[in-house]
């Protein structure tokens, strides 16, 4: 069977209501294909770790606090009390001293999407889906350049592939689950991809398994023509090109991250943005042609 990739923002997984329809979705998406998972970090979770890598008091201390009662929230009310155990060795890291540096800063907002896809794979697991994690660190190859890391393409390619495979042997059936937004260097230290870069990690994962096709599950129907709450007359745009949506993402009118589209165009890939609240809703389609997006 074919691969499909699906990446779930943090704005869908903010609260615990909002795993049972991430649960609907792939239930139904698995009959069509094999299911690879990207996940960023749930609701402001990226906002608050950097908020601890500053320092800053008492802003630090709550951000904190506030990113441990999130996550153990979360698990206490859908998830086996034994799954806290391996979460709370995740949150630990943030209460170990923090150094101002980029690589500390890298290592520590990693602990967003290392919870987050933690919760997702226990969750599926624990309600009738099996799901097994793949690290982003062991597929995602990118140089040092901390908080923008540039992506090695060709040895990430390869690790995805050889990954998978490995996963495919010992778990056939399962959905496998990653980081969005992480990497490593050649040295195994976790890098990350710069802000919002999720959606291009689930691209680069897509375009390495020649995926049939990729979809990101926002909190909006799809890609509109404006900003909603500047342009009262902006629409749902249907279809859109590959181009299009990446020049829109470059003057920030889109959704997406603007590197996302090179991998899917590249391999062909097509692209659905989808509304979270709405599955059943047409969403928009990206593939080599499209609507013209009106000027904004
Ligand atoms: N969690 C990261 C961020 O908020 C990555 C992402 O959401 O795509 O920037
Ligand atoms: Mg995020």
């Amino acid at each position: 069977m074919k691969w499909e990739v699906h990446k779930f923002g943090g704005a869908s997984l903010s609260s615990p209501e909002g795993f049972p329809r991430l649960l609907e979705i792939l239930k139904q998406r698995t009959n069509q294909a094999n299911i690879l998972l990207v996940v960023s970090a749930i609701g402001k979770t990226t906002n608050s770790l950097e908020m601890v890598w500053s320092g800053a008091q008492p802003q630090a201390d709550a951000a904190k606090k506030n990113t441990e009662l999130t996550h153990l929230n979360t698990c206490r009310v859908l998830l086996k009390s034994e799954s806290e155990t391996g979460l709370n060795q995740l949150l630990e890291r943030i209460q170990s001293p923090i150094e101002a540096t980029d690589q500390a800063y890298d290592s520590l907002v990693s602990v967003g999407e290392k919870c987050s896809s933690f919760l997702v794979v226990e969750y599926l697991n624990q309600h009738g889906l099996s799901a097994v994690l793949l690290p982003a660190e062991a597929a995602i190859r990118t140089d040092s350049t901390w908080r923008n890391a540039q992506v090695d393409r060709q040895k990430t390619k390869d690790l995805i592939r050889t990954s998978m495979h490995r996963i495919q042997q010992e778990s056939p059936n399962a959905i496998v689950v990653t980081q969005g937004f992480l990497g490593a260097n050649a040295h195994g230290q976790t890098t990350t991809l710069g802000r919002e870069g999720s959606d291009y990690s689930a691209a680069l994962f897509a375009n390495a398994l020649e995926a049939n096709a990729m979809f990101i599950w926002k909190d909006v129907p799809g890609v509109m023509s404006g900003d909603p709450r500047i342009w009262a007359e902006a629409v749902k745009l249907n279809t859109l090109s590959y181009d299009d949506a990446t020049d829109m993402a470059y003057y920030g009118a889109s959704v997406i991250h603007p590197k996302t589209m090179l991998p899917l165009k590249e391999a062909g890939i097509p692209l659905h943005v989808k509304s979270y609240d709405a599955p059943g809703a047409s969403g928009t389609l990206i593939g080599p042609t499209g609507e013209i997006p009106p000027v904004l």
